[in-house]
């Protein structure tokens, strides 16, 4: 498998001078030979990549051109793809599968892309390091010893350590975009409601929002562009019209003003990062954009709002998995016992958590304490966001405030949760937002140079304008083009 982008995949396959049948075959070898060590799949579908492929090389030769001909693609397994094992990486669902295509997924297969396998998350999306994982580990490309971001640590994973050309996140308060930071890739999530979640399965409803992550910003608006705008099988999908990204990108930022967030400071970020940063804004100034300083005076109350308002949806979307109708079930004497046994030893700790809080916090006596409270923060974090926008087109920052971190180091849940401290706000208030690569940092400690991502944050549904910022940003500092991960051992290494 060649390293070539999903842009010029399609090109040669579009025309003729490579096969979808050869992409399918090039992938799945490097599957085989580099997944024992990285452990970015749950799944490898390697004979439905082969019908895929030819049913791609039959229209090709019937003429039809198709934007992501031969592209191979991995799958977060959040998402359903007819007779795929979709886990969510639960052992709730380790057995499940599939019996409909999501909406999303099904675009890009219609548009010629390959499906590879579904891959490792932190278990139902909870979590920053693909740790919670109940069905594998997965290991950073850059250093094995380091998580590789999470929840969507998988398909990040597959595309940095050239698994996949491209492959689909699910992000609902960071999840596509910190492991994207993590891992030196591009991590794109459009606005809430941009593209469908039917057949994406619910962590927090009114935030979660599948996304492209991809080594380039004109791949990412590629799979954008062919994946956005309106379903009737999803309640919350927008009915307006797509203003594809793929036109606009641009080479340099001219008449572009970026706001960069006054109670982000740099100076609380440790001095190695905190220079990448300075340069990455001095970078954006370089290229023609003018930097005018914005307030988000409520972005700080981000983490506390995010920590009731997503466990309060989790806990009402994970009631179905009770052993009556999906995956694990373990017999008690009576109905309400056989639920207690089974999501007893179905979820994992942290799932439980989530709707231990959840719940308490939906409870009556609590419920205007916490949820209503934290539903009136939403609307003033979106507010603060709606008047940063009036003087600036999108929004600059860290997309986290570290490097990725050794498997293990974070052992209580907060800390974890602090992850996405700098992703979180954007999420609440709906936003398109990405992580695109600005840069490495040797830890210390650390055996190899990490990447750094820089989040862009643009208004609802300003994503053209965006990725045609994030395009110049790239196309000028061609950070992912300066370093390439190191060599990966040859034998698998236990798990
Ligand atoms: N890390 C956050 C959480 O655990 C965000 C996860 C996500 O975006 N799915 O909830």
């Amino acid at each position: 498998m060649s390293d070539a982008t999903a842009v010029e995949i399609a090109r040669s396959v579009n025309a003729g001078e490579s096969s979808a049948a050869k992409r399918a075959r090039a992938a799945n070898d490097r599957i085989a030979e580099r997944d024992g060590v990285i452990g970015a799949y749950l799944s490898v579908t390697s004979e439905l990549a082969r019908t895929h492929a030819a049913r791609v090389d039959a229209r090709i030769a019937a003429g039809e051109r198709l934007p992501l001909a031969g592209v191979p693609l991995a799958i977060k397994d959040n998402m359903c793809v007819t007779g795929t094992r979709t886990t969510c990486a639960s052992k709730i669902l380790a057995d499940w599968i599939a019996p409909y295509t999501a909406t999303a997924v099904q675009r890009l297969l219609d548009a010629g892309a390959i499906p590879l396998g579904k891959t490792n998350l932190d278990e139902f999306a909870m979590g920053s390091s693909c740790e919670n994982s109940a069905l594998g580990k997965t290991a950073n490309p850059w250093d094995l010893g380091r998580v590789p971001g999470g929840s969507s640590g998988g398909s990040v994973a597959a595309v940095a350590g050239g698994e996949a050309t491209v492959s689909l996140g699910s992000d609902t308060g960071g999840s596509i975009r910190e492991p994207a930071a993590f891992c030196g890739v591009v991590g794109f999530k459009p606005t809430y409601g941009r593209v469908s979640r039917y057949g994406l399965i619910a962590f927090a409803s009114s935030l979660d929002q599948i996304g492209p992550i991809a080594t380039t910003v004109a791949d990412a608006a590629l799979v954008y562009d062919v994946m956005a705008g309106h379903d009737p099988m999803d309640a919350t999908s927008v009915d307006r019209p797509v203003e594809l990204a793929s036109p606009g990108l641009r080479e340099d930022l001219r008449g572009v003003r970026i706001g960069i967030v006054r109670e982000f400071a740099l100076t609380e970020l440790d001095p190695a990062v905190r220079a990448v940063y300075e340069r990455a804004y001095a970078d954006l100034e370089k290229l023609g954009a003018e930097l005018v300083e914005v307030a988000l005076p409520t972005a700080e109350y981000g983490i506390a709002t995010y920590y009731l308002i997503a466990p309060a949806e989790c806990s009402s979307n994970l009631a179905r998995f009770d052993g009556m109708r999906y995956g694990l079930r373990v017999e008690g004497r009576d109905v309400g016992a056989t639920y207690e046994a089974t999501r007893a030893a179905g979820f994992g700790d942290e799932v439980k958590r989530r709707i231990l809080i959840g719940t308490y916090a939906l409870s009556s006596g609590y419920y205007d304490a916490y949820y209503v409270r934290a539903q009136k923060a939403r609307t003033l974090i979106a507010g603060d966001f709606a008047k940063a926008f009036a003087s600036c087109d999108a929004i600059a920052c860290p997309a986290a405030a570290t490097p990725a971190f050794a498997f293990a180091a974070k052992t209580d849940p907060v800390s974890m949760y602090l992850m996405d401290y700098y992703t979180i706000p954007m999420s609440l208030a709906g936003l398109p937002s990405l992580s695109v690569p600005c840069g490495y940092v040797t830890p210390a400690g650390g055996t190899s140079p990490m990447p750094l991502g820089l989040e862009l944050s643009a208004p609802l549904f300003a994503e053209r304008s965006l990725l045609g910022i994030a395009h110049a940003y790239e196309r000028g500092t061609r950070h992912a083009e300066a370093r390439s991960i190191p060599d990966l051992p040859r034998t698998a290494v236990a798990r």
